[in-house]
């Protein structure tokens, strides 16, 4: 699988009518695809296992997405292996009282996930530069001082976003982003089925339909952050989301390649501590 050819590179015009939500890369079906699956769950599994020891880096998987794109679904799957005690999962709603009283990157700093840690971000402070611009009256809520609240305020969030991921990855953050791509069509097949499936019924939202009429006011303020935010130490990647079971693997497989590329290993004991172990082992044995 290129997994090259869903990165984005750094400062490029993002186009999203040249981004196909129906690409299934090599494969044909589910089932084509979920013996990869199976076997990318497993190595994730192992990968996990090697971060947690080495307590040297974190990784932080942030998705973004337009409702009902699947962003639930690719977390639960993609992460079924793996240690619960090593991951966390953190949802990012609209704003509470507390939080619109500070920074707007406060409650998100504040969930970043430990060293040895896998944190995943459900939505996170990229929507200050996406329903916060659609809706810019939301804007008000947030008490930012001066003239700040004009033209040049997304180019200057863009800019906090990058240099705050380029500290993080400087000391030990390796993050990775993903903005799931569903078409309009799509979405609108899904709605419908949380509409009409009593179990899902509770999926649905009014004000998720009501959001869907601004989609292409979404789409360019995904266009611009995309291409803005892209960087080399915390690449977009735009996802093909019209069938789950393709961004399940995809998104496996790029979390496994980002993990390998780090060649993490189990620590290995100083000698000093080896001969402790040893001691201690005698000791065991003699009981
Ligand atoms: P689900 O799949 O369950 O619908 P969801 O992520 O859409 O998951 P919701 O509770 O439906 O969760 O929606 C969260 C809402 O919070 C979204 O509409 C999102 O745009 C909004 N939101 C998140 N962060 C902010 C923010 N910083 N400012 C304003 N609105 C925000
Ligand atoms: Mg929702």
């Amino acid at each position: 699988m290129n997994l090259d050819n869903h990165i984005v590179s750094a400062g490029s015009t993002v186009l999203l009518k040249d981004h196909d939500p129906d690409d299934t890369g090599k494969y044909k079906s589910k089932e084509d695809a979920a013996k990869d699956l199976q076997a990318d769950v497993e190595t994730l599994t192992a990968l996990q296992d090697v971060l947690y020891a080495g307590n040297s880096h974190a990784l932080l998987l942030i998705f973004q997405a337009m409702d009902a794109a699947g962003k639930d679904s690719v977390i639960k799957h993609v992460m079924s292996g793996v240690n619960p005690q090593g991951c966390q999962v953190v949802s990012f709603k609209v704003p509470s009282a507390e939080e619109l009283d500070h920074d707007y990157l406060w409650r998100s700093l504040k969930a970043l996930p430990e060293r040895g840690r896998i944190g995943i971000f459900n939505r996170s402070y990229y929507e200050e530069v996406l329903v916060v611009r659609v809706h810019p009256e939301f804007l008000q809520k947030q008490s930012i001082p001066g003239d700040d609240v004009k033209g040049s305020l997304w180019k200057k969030r863009y800019e906090d976003i990058n240099a705050v991921e380029k500290y993080l990855s400087r000391n030990g953050t390796v993050i990775l982003k993903f903005f799931l791509n569903v078409s309009r069509k799509e979405q609108k097949e899904r709605f419908l089925e949380r509409m009409n499936t009593p179990e899902k019924n509770w999926k649905y939202s009014a004000a998720d339909v009501k959001e869907r009429s601004y989609w292409k006011e979404y789409m360019s303020a995904y266009e611009e952050m995309l291409g803005s935010t892209s960087t080399q130490w915390a690449p977009w990647h735009v996802i093909p989301a019209d069938h789950k079971w393709f961004t399940r693997v995809l998104v496996a497989r790029i979390i496994i390649d980002k993990l390998k590329s780090l060649k993490l290993s189990y620590p290995r004991l100083t000698e000093q501590q080896q001969a402790d172990l040893l001691k201690a082992k005698e000791s065991l044995l003699r009981e």
